[in-house]
């Protein structure tokens, strides 16, 4: 069941959310909490969908602040009004409503803000022993990408045990517990009405677990694929893979691993049984060690941003540098032609490495000298500090720092009296129109925005992942949507 959780602050919004759900919502859980002193009675009966109430506590990482007689009365109420189920926290006076349910069934739950409890077992344990319980919600903050794990294997006892339980993570490390949950027989999973009223930390909207993740499809056939990185939270990855997973009717899903920690997402491949998966920062170099081989783009590359499972061996390859090359070339030749890179991190050496081996002559800028210095070593070019840029004019200046990224949309890498090139490409792609690149149009540069290369990455790793060719253009449109803004590149092939 996908439950579309109501969380607003005024009645009016409350009221008008419960009487037009969302199509995909199969019942809505009304919030009081946030809306303080309020008859639950009004918010029953006029929609079409069973209504859960749910008043939640602030030890539950809920906002409810009046007094107990008051939480007592608006329980009563609930029951009496009509609630097909009433959420009753475990351990406290809530419980004594239990034997008191009326028509209403019982939600028992235990959220954990504080963390995944060694013993959650035996919480499960001690839980599913209340009589009278309809159904049981136990939610920890994950802590770690393993805690999903965790929750896979309370599920799989309550399936044993023909208990109904409603388990998942909270927290952008439990993302994975809130797509997969129905898929792991929980009895269901909860979603925000809209971006910006979330109930819990790392609640997606019935929209995207709907719609993006299609959370009602997964079954034990889906192929899991997802992405690794820190942070992911902007990441279009999951759009775009899962709207052409959607378009060419893959039954496949495409997943978030954010983590910090590298390490703690390593036994996910084999646990999740994961087809492939995009690396992303800080991770491209870092995973190398991990894989069972990587093929001869990406060892040369020294950086890893696709992996495919193959029988029982996890390679890496590299998507990123044969696609900038690709969207560059058709726009300008680079062969003799005179380059300058801004950064020598992961993408700026790679782009190096592989611009060399077409030919293109090269002048590495960086902020960390010493760094510039030694990539240019390699490369057997030339380098500077990001100052000289500019000192003399090249073909094609491209970007490969985050400099102008969102947030910081404002800022430049180098000022746009050293733009002196006949091309200027920016890797950035969030906004697609970057300050550099506006700078340079003003100039009469042509441009080319990150985009086109992300969008070609992408479509390189659908390919890996599935052996089906990409829907191109659907990526765009959902790439586009998402970040809004005019299409400045003067060329891409759609
Ligand atoms: P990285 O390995 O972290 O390297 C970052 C580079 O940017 C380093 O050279 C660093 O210089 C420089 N830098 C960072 N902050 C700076 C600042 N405030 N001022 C000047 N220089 C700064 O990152 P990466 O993987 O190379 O990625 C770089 C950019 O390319 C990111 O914005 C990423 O989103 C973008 N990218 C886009 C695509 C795509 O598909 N369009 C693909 C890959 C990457 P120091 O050496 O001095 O630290």
């Amino acid at each position: 069941m996908l439950i579309q959780v109501i969380y607003e602050e005024s009645k009016e919004a409350a009221r008008a959310a419960m009487e037009k759900p969302h199509p995909a919502a199969d019942a809505v859980e009304i919030r009081l909490d946030p809306l303080g002193d309020c008859d639950p009675g009004e918010f029953l009966g006029n929609g079409k969908l069973p209504v859960v109430v749910t008043s939640r506590t602030p030890d539950s990482g809920g906002s409810f602040r009046l007094d107990r007689q008051k939480r007592q009365a608006q329980l009563e109420r609930s029951i009496e009004a009509g609630a097909a189920y009433v959420d009753l926290e475990f351990e406290t006076d809530d419980e004594a409503w239990i034997s008191r349910k009326g028509n209403s069934r019982i939600i028992l739950s235990a959220h954990l803000p504080e963390g995944m409890p060694d013993d959650i077992e035996d919480l499960y344990g001690k839980m599913s022993q209340r009589t009278g319980v309809d159904v049981l919600k136990i939610v920890p903050f994950a802590h770690s990408l393993t805690d999903n794990l965790r929750i896979r294997q309370l599920l799989k006892r309550a399936r044993r045990e023909g208990k109904n339980l409603a388990a998942f993570c909270m927290g952008a490390k439990g993302a994975v517990s809130r797509i997969l949950a129905l898929a792991w027989g929980s009895w269901a999973t909860f979603a925000s009405s809209r971006p910006g009223r979330e109930s819990a930390g790392g609640q997606f909207t019935v929209e995207e677990l709907s719609e993006r993740f299609r959370v009602k499809e997964i079954g034990e056939g889906t192929r899991l694929l997802g992405v690794v990185g820190f942070p992911l939270g902007h990441s279009l990855s999951p759009l775009i893979h899962n709207r052409a997973l959607r378009e060419t009717g893959i039954d496949s899903c495409y997943l978030p691993f954010e983590t910090e920690m590298l390490g703690e997402f390593l036994p996910l491949p084999e646990a999740l049984n994961l087809a492939g998966f995009s690396v992303t920062l800080p991770y491209k170099e870092t995973i190398r060690e991990h894989l069972d081989e990587v093929d001869a783009t990406a060892a040369r590359l020294g950086a890893v941003n696709t992996v495919v499972k193959k029988g029982n061996r996890l390679v890496g390859s590299n998507t990123d540098v044969p696609a900038a090359l690709r969207v560059l070339e058709r726009a300008h030749p680079v062969k003799d032609r005179t380059v300058a890179i801004l950064g020598a991190g992961g993408a700026g050496r790679a782009l190096a490495f592989g611009l060399r081996e077409r030919g293109a002559r090269l002048i590495i800028h960086n902020r960390t000298v010493e760094r510039a210095r030694a990539l240019a070593a390699e490369l057997g070019c030339r380098s500077g500090a990001l100052e000289d840029c500019g000192r003399e004019p090249c073909d094609i200046l491209i970007n490969a720092t985050p400099v102008g990224m969102h947030p910081s949309a404002g800022e430049m890498p180098v000022p746009a009296a050293a733009i002196r090139a006949g091309m200027v490409f920016d890797l950035v792609y969030n906004p697609r129109e970057t300050r550099l690149l506006r700078e340079a149009r003003k100039k009469g540069c042509r441009t080319l925005e990150g985009l086109e290369m992300f969008l070609e990455q992408a479509a390189d790793q659908f390919r890996m992942f599935t052996g089906t060719e990409a829907p191109l253009g659907v990526m765009r449109r959902a790439a586009e949507e998402a970040l809004g803004g005019p299409k400045n590149s003067d060329f891409n092939d759609g």
